[in-house]
């Protein structure tokens, strides 16, 4: 039999494009000069950097100058909290953000919090969304910045960001967003939501791992992160990664093709993929917010099944799915993000992910819903709780 190879896991990953490997590979190998160098063989490749940042950028509607490249979105979070932490200790220790951010802000704030400062780590409600008020509520005149994310990576939830931008303005706090889940997946521009920092990553959009960028609106607000040469402005030093720049470069590109149109094209095969499920699988509640949501994500518990087991099996179908986020997963605790919206265990423990990219296909969903209906049944006989469920239910 053919083996699948169904990747429904794009919010962990993406596949690079042909044209960003192609893109990538003279930078691998003869064009290998050191951009700071003065002779031509570097100098051009100043000149790609250069024309990548420019790509990079129009995604986020800025000016080039903006965006600070970095090894990718956690170091771009890390960066946008220690920098602003260290820059403006003198005026205060505070720090706002969710409980339900990636990793790479949560426990950057926890180390932040052994230097003295001070989190406050808002709570959302049954829909993963932030409250607008109470995050108003949390400002003290000590409070230096507010992080919160613009989509959630487990629950692809959208956050108030443009009331948050417009109270940080107000108040004059430095704001910033990890953006990583909707950079290059929707239309984004950086003033019309206020952002001061915003953090993205390349292999979230068909380019490669390793790169991301630090969107910095003034210098002034954040201190430099890695010392060194003048590469990044003095800010971020080291030789860059020219090959992983150039390639994000072309990844940042090709997403702003067509943008709205594969936007559109991901939440129609969503929400065929959701409805099928709900109406074909009992016992099943979607998670997060349904209508301020990334197009392309969907979390769903099953209850009477452990999401690892459907995830094995799926697997053995070659199709990937993820519980939870990915670099969660092989936590045995359940998911923060989860218990933040308050699922109940039996939710939390049959939880799984599926995030749909632009080369998806509505035939690897049917193939996918499927097998899924195979698996969830097969599990679900199999359990004790479901049997005594079943056994009540034939005796009433
Ligand atoms: C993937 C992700 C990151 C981390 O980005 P890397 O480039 O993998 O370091 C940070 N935040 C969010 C929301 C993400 O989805």
């Amino acid at each position: 039999m053919l083996m699948k190879n169904i990747y429904f896991d794009h919010a962990a990953t993406t596949k690079p494009k042909e044209e960003v490997i192609r893109e990538m590979l003279p930078y691998l190998d003869e064009r290998y000069g050191n951009p700071s160098a003065t002779y031509g063989l570097g100098m051009q490749n100043k000149g790609a950097i250069a024309f990548a940042r420019e790509k990079v950028a129009m995604g986020l509607g800025c000016d080039a100058k903006h965006i600070y490249f970095t090894s990718g979105g956690t170091e771009a979070d890390n960066w946008a909290l220690i920098g602003v932490a260290e820059k403006n200790r003198m005026k205060g220790n505070h720090i706002i953000t969710t409980k339900i951010e990636h990793h790479a802000v949560l426990n950057t704030c926890k180390f932040l919090e052994r230097k003295g400062f001070e989190i406050t780590y808002l709570d959302v409600d049954k829909q993963g969304i932030v409250s607008v008020e109470n995050l108003a509520n949390a400002i003290r005149p000590t409070t230096i910045l507010i992080s919160v994310m613009f989509a959630n990576s487990e629950i692809g939830t959208l956050e108030p960001i443009k009331e948050i931008g417009k109270i940080a303005r107000r108040k004059g706090i430095i704001f910033h967003t990890d953006g990583v889940q909707a950079y290059g997946q929707t239309k984004i521009d950086v003033d019309e939501y206020g952002f001061d920092l915003f953090s993205g990553s390349s292999h979230k959009i068909y380019g490669p791992k390793g790169i991301g960028f630090l969107y910095i609106r003034d210098e002034n607000m954040i201190s430099g992160f890695i010392h060194g040469g003048m590469q990044e402005k003095g800010m971020r030093a080291g030789t860059e990664n020219v090959a992983a720049i150039v390639g994000f470069g072309k990844a940042a590109e090709l997403a702003q093709i067509n943008l709205q149109k594969k936007e559109m094209k991901k939440q129609k095969l969503r929400d065929y993929m959701v409805e099928r499920i709900i109406n074909e699988i009992p016992y099943t509640k979607t998670n997060g917010d349904y209508k301020h949501r990334l197009a392309n994500n969907v979390n769903v518990s099953f209850s009477f099944v452990q999401a690892s087991n459907v995830k094995t099996m799926l697997d053995n179908e070659g199709i990937y799915v993820s519980t939870g986020a990915a670099c969660a997963s092989r936590e045995q605790y359940p998911s923060h993000v989860l218990q933040a919206i308050g699922c109940s265990e039996d939710e939390m423990q049959g939880a799984i992910r599926i995030t749909v990219g632009e080369e998806n296909t509505k035939e690897e969903i049917d193939y996918f819903i499927l097998k899924l209906k195979e698996i969830i049944d097969s599990l679900r006989r199999k359990s004790l709780s479901y049997g005594v469920k079943m056994k009540l239910y034939s005796e009433k």
